[in-house]
């Protein structure tokens, strides 16, 4: 078992780390245990500390709300041509195996009214990318959140992202990727628009 009584250097994060210990650094010291490691080594001696601190900040996306980020981030305009934020990098942990997903996100609207700031278009996909996840729950997740919040003509986004459970354990080619998409409005109902949006992001691929 990891009983690390040494103060914690603070890390920036929302939590207060300094005072008590994380209950999952020990469930983490039972996990080495039960792999057959006993902490003694000095690697390890601070690992349970490090893999709690790490899963805190991996899924941060639990403490937080879309609505909060885009609260200030909504703009008025006339425009009502197509918006698309492409190649957006996604970080995400998967909920069956808690290993890594990690790629892209294009995500396209036709405002009616309103806008998203871009950077906050980023941070939305963000904050459900910080949680425990599957790839197409995350993307419907930033195509609801942006319908609802700017209610645009229609909203399309598209994931591609690789999965290390798949590829450290051979279950596929290891650079397949799997590609999610969710299309709402216009997106769904209309195939020129689908269509310019695919255009326009797989034009951009390298
Ligand atoms: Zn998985």
């Amino acid at each position: 078992m990891a009983s690390q009584k040494t103060p914690e250097h603070p890390l920036p994060s929302d939590r207060e780390e300094s005072s008590q210990r994380d209950p999952i650094e020990g469930l983490v010291g039972q996990i080495l245990s039960n792999l057959g490691e006993f902490n003694h080594r000095d690697g390890l001696r601070d690992t349970p500390k490090r893999v709690a601190r790490v899963l805190r900040e991996l899924t941060k996306g639990y403490g937080q709300e879309p609505e909060d980020v885009l609260k200030s981030a909504l703009f008025d305009v006339s425009y009502d041509e197509m918006v698309i934020v492409k190649d957006i990098e996604v970080f995400s942990l998967c909920e069956h195996h808690l290993l890594p997903f990690y790629g892209r996100m294009h995500i396209a609207y036709i405002p009616q009214a309103k806008v998203i700031g871009l950077s906050k278009t980023a941070r939305i996909v963000d904050i459900f990318a910080r949680r425990l996840q599957i790839q197409e729950r995350l993307t419907q997740q930033v195509a609801e959140t942006i319908q609802q919040a700017i209610e645009p003509a229609g909203v399309g986004v598209i994931c591609e992202a690789q999965h290390l459970c798949m590829m450290m354990r051979g279950v596929e080619k290891q650079h397949s990727s799997t590609i999610t998409s969710a299309m709402m409005g216009v997106f769904r109902d209309n195939p020129k628009t689908r269509e310019e949006f695919l255009s326009l992001v797989s034009n951009h691929r390298r």
